[in-house]
C-alpha cells in the first residue's frame, strides 16, 4: 500500500473511531497529507470524500483534473470531476450516505454552507475539533524533512549573526534572513521576525522601520517551508554585552527550555511540558511576563497540533513534532525567547534544531 493510501486508511478508521461516517477534505495541509494534491483553494469546489463502506471520491472541478490526476498519491482514488455550470454540492450529495462528517477547518464557509443546504440529511463538525491528531506523529521521511528545513534554519541563523547589526533597520536584517533562509534549501519563506529593543516585547512583532542599537537583545525567530515541511526557529542576540538584567532574563529562558525538553517523552502530556517550562520562569519571578503557550506543533503547516499549553492532556507519542518556545517580555524595554523544534523518540526527546543557544553577541 503507498504512503497516501495508507494515511487515507489511517484516517478513516480515526473518523470511524469518533463516531464519525467520514471525514471531508478541502485543499490545504490535510489534502497534501492525503493525496499530495495541493491545488489553490478556490470558490470552485475541491473536496475528498472519505466515507465508510467506499472507495474515496476526490472532487475536482474539470479544469483541474490533468493536476490531480498527477498528484502522487491518487492511485486508489475515484477523481470525479464537474463542469462550470454543473452544481457540485449536488454531486457531493449523491454521494454521501446520511451521518455526520468531519470537514477541513480551512473549507471555505461558502463551500460549507452549500454543501449543508444541499445535503438535507448529513451534519459537519470541525475537524480540527474531531481529530485534532491526524498528522501529529510523522513517520520517518516526515521527520528526515523537518531535520532538514531546521537545518536550513540553523544556517542561516550562523550567517546572520556575521553580519552587523548596529545601525541597520529591522527590515534590512528581516530581508537578510529572507535571502539566507532560500540558500538555504527553503522554497518558501514564511516569517522572519526582526524585534529589537522594546520590539521584542511583543511576541509577534514582524520587522520595522527600527534602527537597532548598541545595547539592544533582539529576538529573531524566522522560518518556511523546505521540501514541503515546515522550519521555525527563534533566537535573541545581543548588540554588543548584554546588561545584568538581559542576562539574567536570558538563563532563566534558556532553563525553562531546557526543563520543558526534558520534560519530553512518550506518555508525558502536552500540558506537562508547558509546565515544566513556566515553573522555572515562574520560579525567578517573570511568570506573569511569559504571555503564551510553550509550543505548536509542525509539519506541512508551522501551527498545528499538539499544542504545547495547559489544559492539553494529550499524550506524546514517538515521531510527534513540536516547538519548546518559552519567552519573557518586559513591556518597552526588551524580550527574549528561543526556540527549537523537536521529535518526541522512543525513550525521551531530539532537537531538530542545533544552532547554538549560548548567548550570543552581535556586531
Ligand atoms: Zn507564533
Ligand atoms: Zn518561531
Ligand atoms: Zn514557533
Amino acid at each position: 500500500m503507498n504512503r497516501y493510501a495508507d494515511r487515507r486508511t489511517r484516517a478513516l478508521s480515526a473518523a470511524e473511531d469518533a463516531e464519525l461516517a467520514g471525514l471531508l477534505v478541502a485543499p490545504g495541509a490535510d489534502l497534501m497529507y492525503l493525496v499530495g494534491h495541493d491545488p489553490p483553494p478556490l470558490e470552485r469546489l475541491t473536496l475528498l470524500l472519505l466515507a465508510s463502506g467506499r472507495d474515496p471520491v476526490l472532487v475536482v472541478p474539470e479544469l483541474e483534473r490533468p493536476a490531480a490526476e498527477r498528484a502522487p498519491g491518487i492511485d486508489g482514488v475515484e477523481l470525479v470531476s464537474w463542469r462550470d455550470g454543473d452544481d457540485p454540492y449536488e454531486l457531493v450529495a449523491r454521494i454521501l450516505r446520511a451521518g455526520r462528517y468531519a470537514i477541513s477547518d480551512g473549507a471555505w464557509a461558502s463551500h460549507l454552507l452549500a454543501l449543508e443546504h444541499a445535503t438535507a440529511d448529513c451534519l459537519f463538525v470541525a475537524a480540527g475539533r474531531a481529530l485534532p491528531l491526524l498528522r501529529a506523529v510523522k513517520d520517518e521521511d516526515e521527520i528526515a524533512r523537518l531535520r532538514s528545513a531546521a537545518q536550513g534554519a540553523d544556517a542561516t541563523f550562523a550567517r546572520i549573526v556575521s553580519l552587523p547589526f548596529a545601525g541597520r533597520r529591522e527590515v534590512d536584517m528581516a530581508a537578510d534572513l529572507d535571502r539566507l533562509l532560500r540558500e538555504h534549501g527553503h522554497e518558501r519563506v514564511e516569517f522572519t521576525i526582526v524585534a529589537g529593543g522594546p520590539n521584542g516585547a511583543s511576541p509577534h512583532h514582524g520587522a520595522g522601520e527600527r534602527v537597532i542599537m548598541p545595547g539592544d537583545a533582539v529576538v529573531l525567530d524566522f522560518g518556511g517551508v523546505a521540501n514541503g515541511y515546515c522550519s521555525d526557529i527563534t533566537r535573541t542576540v545581543f548588540v554588543g554585552e548584554p546588561g545584568e538584567e538581559e542576562l539574567r532574563v536570558y538563563e532563566v529562558v534558556a532553563s525553562a527550555q531546557q526543563a520543558a525538553f526534558e520534560a519530553v517523552r512518550p506518555g508525558a502530556l502536552c500540558q506537562d511540558v508547558d509546565r515544566a517550562a513556566r515553573a522555572v520562569i515562574t520560579n525567578a519571578g517573570y511568570g506573569e511576563r511569559f504571555i503564551h503557550r510553550t509550543g505548536h506543533g509542525i509539519g506541512l503547516e508551522i501551527h498545528e497540533p499538539p499544542y504545547i499549553v495547559e489544559g492539553n492532556e494529550t499524550p506524546l507519542e514517538p515521531g510527534m513534532t513540536f516547538s519548546d518556545e518559552p519567552g519573557v517580555y518586559l513591556a518597552g524595554r526588551f524580550g527574549v525567547r528561543i526556540e527549537d523544534q523537536v521529535v518526541v523518540t522512543q525513550d525521551g526527546a531530539e532537537r531538530l534544531n542545533q544552532a547554538s543557544r549560548e548567548p550570543t553577541v552581535v556586531g
